[in-house]
């Protein structure tokens, strides 16, 4: 779904959770006025014209609930005159910033989904990255949210300090208990000036490179969609800003496509065993709109493939959708 974006950072937060650094993350620091927002809005209506009614309205940052309450309140007045032509508002927040109060005020202005920063569901993880919320806030946060007919996002960090790939695959399956509409996947990216860089440049922690989380998200991706769970983003933005100041952990441009290579190799694996194939020529027959993600960025599954002794030849086919593979001795 497409969204009208409007950043808010948290200026003056009180928590210093160990991977933030807001103003770079969001590649800015100044706080929008309610005129920004309006002109915002404005400017995209005239440009969206009638597919602004399928496009929300999103205050991202993390933390729109736990912001000065006038100015909450101010950002979402801006939205009035705006509501009946976009498909919603959409806010992300912490699980401790939601309670009952907070939900009705969201409610009277129209706001239709809300998307919970939750990074982890172990409580000691929490703890290691100095969120200040615990495993049963997110729980709480999010029964809360659905029992008033929200739409509930979920959004996950893979490789925080001292979490495993056990850690968040557990995370995951919390999270289906859940039952939240969408999720985030967000592996760790170091940036300077936070925690986890002192922890980084001493030695106490190695996040996860990009090549090393996809595989763990290639699994946490068909977890979700399996419990019908819309995964709405994976890997962080491409930002200049997050570029300049990034320095380690998982980051790729195009980290959502080489998860989706490697769903394909692990299905293309899947099927070479149950069929007892164990080398030579082989036809993959893939989705026709999947050939290039089952072959891999710069042929990646057929180069793996090859080194395993097959001759592989990935064929686009009409009828197969859904990540479906059939594979034909050649
Ligand atoms: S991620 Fe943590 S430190 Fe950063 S703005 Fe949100 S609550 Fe504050």
């Amino acid at each position: 779904m497409a969204n009208v974006a409007i950043f808010v950072p948290h200026n003056g937060c009180p928590h210093k959770c160990s991977f933030c650094d807001q103003r770079h993350i969001t590649g800015q620091s100044s706080q929008p006025t309610a005129n920004d927002v309006k002109s915002t809005l404005k400017t995209a209506l005239s440009s969206l014209k009638e597919k602004s009614k399928e496009t929300e309205i999103a205050f991202f940052g993390g933390s729109f609930t736990a912001i000065d309450k006038n100015y909450m309140l101010e950002l979402l007045e801006s939205t009035k005159e705006y509501i009946g032509s976009f498909k919603g508002i959409r806010i992300s927040t912490r699980p401790d910033a939601i309670n009952s109060e907070i939900l009705d005020i969201l409610k009277s202005y129209k706001v239709t989904s809300i998307e919970l920063g939750a990074q982890s569901m172990v409580d000691s993880v929490l703890s290691a990255n100095e969120r200040g919320h615990s495993a049963n806030d997110i729980k709480k946060a999010s029964h809360l949210i659905k029992s008033y007919g929200f739409s509930l996002g979920l959004q996950m960090m893979t490789g925080l300090y001292q979490s495993n790939d056990d850690l968040d695959l557990y995370t995951a399956n919390e999270f289906i208990k859940l039952n939240p509409d969408t999720v985030r996947i967000y592996p760790t990216v170091v940036l300077d000036n936070t925690t986890l860089a002192s922890l980084f440049k001493s030695g106490k922690y190695s996040p996860p490179d990009a090549e090393t989380a996809s595989k763990l998200c290639a699994k946490l991706i068909p977890m979700f969609e399996n419990a019908n769970i819309k995964v709405i983003r994976v890997g962080l933005h491409d930002t200049e800003s997050l570029k300049s100041n990034m320095i380690g952990g998982a980051f790729h441009p195009a980290f959502r496509e080489l998860c989706e290579a490697q769903i394909y190799y692990n299905k293309i694996l899947t099927v070479l065993n149950a069929q007892n194939i164990n080398n030579g020529e082989i036809n993959i027959l893939v989705p026709k709109a999947d050939l290039s993600k089952a072959i891999g960025q710069k042929g990646y599954n057929r180069q793996k493939l090859l080194t395993m002794g097959f001759t592989p030849s990935f064929i686009p086919n009409d009828t197969l959708a859904n990540r479906q593979v059939l594979i034909k001795k050649g």
